[in-house]
């Protein structure tokens, strides 16, 4: 079964995939992690990021993986072309970057072989923008995650504070969200926008278990 969580940044959709992957025994698969790995590759190689060929080129024979320990559905590190960048691609530098290199359609198509690739491997709860649009959309559950813009920039300055990596300055994180979101919403490859049958879940008000059994909920009634 695939679990196709899409929303804007912040809305919480890391932790909540890894909660619903626990619970219900699946993977997780983080698709921004694998744009932020060519974001962080294109910028250390001094590649133009107006250049859409040679980042699709460098996003086609750039091998990205993930590796897990036993039990724990979320990677503990991310590796492309064999460098560990687990916490480079969590940096500001990256979060002002990676919509830059998204928004190719050859970056969008190398990686989108990569995903479907990864997701092969049995059940998964992906997250991204485009999963139920574009890269599964047959998938048994989709999810519009959103919550408010504030809440959204509260989280994430969370987020980075307990990672120790990033931005913890609220009006940065809040500009860089907005700003982040609306080009992956404007832009023409594979915006980001809700599946005609996705389930919209604003999660401004819930809490993160309300919003696991709710997702939980829906994965069982699907079978
Ligand atoms: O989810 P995260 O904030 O790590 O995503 C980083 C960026 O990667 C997004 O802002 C977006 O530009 C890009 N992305 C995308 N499609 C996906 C996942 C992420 O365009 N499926």
């Amino acid at each position: 079964m695939i679990i196709a969580i899409d929303g804007p940044s912040g809305a919480g959709k890391s932790t909540v995939s890894k909660l619903v992957a626990t619970e219900l025994g699946f993977c997780c698969l983080d698709t921004g992690a694998m744009f932020r790995s060519v974001a962080w590759l294109a910028l250390e190689q001094g590649i133009s990021l107006e250049d859409g060929e040679r980042l699709g080129q460098l996003a086609a024979s750039s091998p990205i993986s993930f590796v897990h320990e036993a039990h724990d559905p979320s990677p503990k590190q991310v590796f492309i072309s064999g460098v560990d960048v687990t916490g480079e691609i969590r940096t500001a530098r990256i979060d002002k970057s990676v919509s830059k290199v998204s928004c190719h359609p050859q970056v969008r198509s190398a990686l989108l072989d990569q995903q479907r690739r990864i997701a092969q491997a049995g059940d998964y709860v992906i997250e991204g923008r485009d999963i139920g649009t574009v890269v599964f959309p047959d998938a048994q559950v989709k999810v519009f995650l959103t919550a408010s813009n504030q809440e959204r920039a509260r989280r994430r300055v969370e987020q980075n504070r307990a990672r120790g990596i990033g931005s913890v300055d609220f009006e940065e994180v809040l500009a860089d969200i907005i700003k982040r979101d609306e080009a992956d919403s404007k832009r023409d490859a594979a915006p980001l926008r809700p599946a005609e049958d996705a389930f919209m879940l604003d999660s401004s008000h819930m809490t993160t278990e309300e919003v696991v059994s709710t997702i939980c909920d829906l994965a069982r009634s699907k079978g």
